[in-house]
């Protein structure tokens, strides 16, 4: 049956709008405008609310087997938080634990295809390269996979060493495919964390101390310098630092093709919450920085220096002895007490896909740092874009799917664990008074979320085959 969705004002990443939308059988938007008509359609009102184009998340791990546990959220409980927060497509990571990067692709699917409750896709972590991978990248653009990730950091087991860096790149920019960088300094980390553990400091705060902020600094532009001389193009994800955004701004004006992307974590949260003695639920890489850092990453933001909002959600219980209720079960999964003696054990992430949209909203909108539709650019429009999935994805035109999210822009929420859908037993942003939330959730023209109610389903989420992306 169709809808229309009427006397709501439409926000996108350049307009904003009042008009009503028609959804059509097929799940699509097949009209914006006024007085729209359809035998037999189903009303729904909007007035007094937003009409936002669903999120896009770049940035997950669902289901990450790490230090001896798993994520606490698989392709199915994480796709329900994300719809929750107004998310309706994510990009997931593959890990490259196999010759065949096929197989690797097809291990992802196997996780995921039966579970996932939202729109999905993969990216592809390069992290042994050879010969015999190089020749396998063309294949991964049949599978709908346009992007790759590398690492400087990670030394023996997900970095690959600058020479092989460049020629990653160099396949990379001959396929027209995006490489995405964790951007760390692995030989100063190794170091430091074997003489914090040799002098006895196990705690929290070790994990950030261990990982300088000029590791971000130098490994974003000795990549950039590679990527601009291999003509490939580049994205820094999960941007942390001061540095790593000031290094980022510079090869830009110098014409590299590089974009970045922050983590709602890296706005709010610094080393003196590692400190807490619970500071176990901040340990993520890269870590928590300085206040500095935080108001240099909004600026950032505030100036359109950087192009997307991820989360880098990789979920962990912060007591996984103790189970929590999920749909009606007991559940427990091993998660931040593996570190309680040695923060090196500590699982690294922390939750964040359903609680992006609901964050960014109050602190970047409500407060004024940013527009409504720079808003939507952040977090729906510019992934959409760089990720090949736009104009379907990310947007609120007739043929896009009809992903949309009706906010409310006056409901306020005290925000937490309570509310979240992430299936972990915290949440970052306890406590916190959120104003405006989202109403109604539609994937394709479904109804998934009716205010607190779930009415998506395992399996109905799709995997999109991306193209090649824009470089914004
Ligand atoms: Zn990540």
């Amino acid at each position: 049956m169709s809808k229309i969705i009427e006397n709501g004002m439409l926000i996108t990443a350049s307009e904003t709008f009042k008009a009503d939308i028609l959804i059509d059988d097929s799940g699509c938007i097949s009209a914006i405008g006024h007085n729209l008509d359809a035998p037999g359609a189903e009303r729904i009102d909007a007035t007094g609310k937003l009409i936002l184009p669903g999120g896009v998340d770049p940035h997950t791990h669902f289901d990450l087997p790490m230090f001896g546990t798993v994520s606490s959220d698989d392709h199915y409980t994480g796709h329900k938080a994300a719809a929750f927060g107004g998310t309706t497509t994510v990009i997931d990571f593959v890990n490259q634990d196999h010759d065949s990067l096929k197989k690797c692709v097809d291990a992802w699917h196997k996780k995921a295809d039966d579970k996932a409750a939202i729109d999905f896709s993969f990216h592809m972590n390069i992290v042994k390269f050879d010969e015999s991978v190089a020749k396998q990248i063309p294949d991964l653009l049949e599978e709908g996979i346009t992007t790759l990730k590398i690492f400087t950091a990670y030394n023996g087991v997900l970095r690959i060493d600058d020479n092989k860096i460049f020629k990653v790149l160099r396949v990379a920019a001959e396929n027209g495919v995006l490489t995405l960088l964790h951007a760390e300094n692995g030989d100063v980390i190794e170091t430091l964390v074997e003489e914090a553990l040799a002098e006895g400091h196990t705690s929290s705060e070790w994990h950030a101390l261990s990982r300088p902020a000029w590791g971000a600094g130098d490994a974003i532009l000795r990549v950039a310098g590679m990527a601009h001389a291999a003509d490939a193009s580049l994205y820094i994800v999960h941007m942390n630092t001061a540095i790593g955004v000031d290094m980022l701004k510079y090869s830009r004006e110098q014409g590299v093709k590089i974009m970045g992307e922050t983590c709602p974590q890296y706005l709010f949260f610094t080393l003196d919450n590692m400190r807490q003695p619970d500071g176990a639920k901040w340990i993520c890489s890269p870590p928590m920085r300085d206040k500095s850092d935080n108001e240099r990453i909004w600026q950032a933001i505030e100036r359109g220096e950087m192009q997307t909002i991820g989360t880098d959600h990789c979920p962990f219980f912060y007591d996984g002895t103790t189970p929590i209720e999920y749909e009606g079960e007991m559940i427990a999964i091993p998660g931040k007490e593996l570190g309680v003696d040695d923060f090196t054990k500590t699982p690294n992430g922390l939750p964040a896909v359903g609680d992006r949209l609901l964050v960014m909203w109050t602190e970047g909108v409500v407060k004024g740092r940013i527009s409504a539709n720079e808003f939507v650019a952040m977090n729906c429009t510019n992934p959409a874009k760089i990720f090949g999935m736009y104009p379907r994805k990310g947007a609120l035109l007739p043929g896009s799917d009809a992903d949309i999210v009706i906010w409310d822009p006056q409901r306020k929420v005290k925000y937490g664990v309570a509310h979240s859908h992430q299936r972990t037993d915290y949440n970052l942003f306890e406590g916190w008074e959120l104003m405006g939330y989202p109403e109604k959730v539609f994937l394709r023209g479904k109804l998934i979320v009716d205010g607190d109610k779930w009415l998506g389903e395992r399996g109905s989420g799709e995997f999109i085959k991306r193209k090649e992306g824009e470089v914004l």
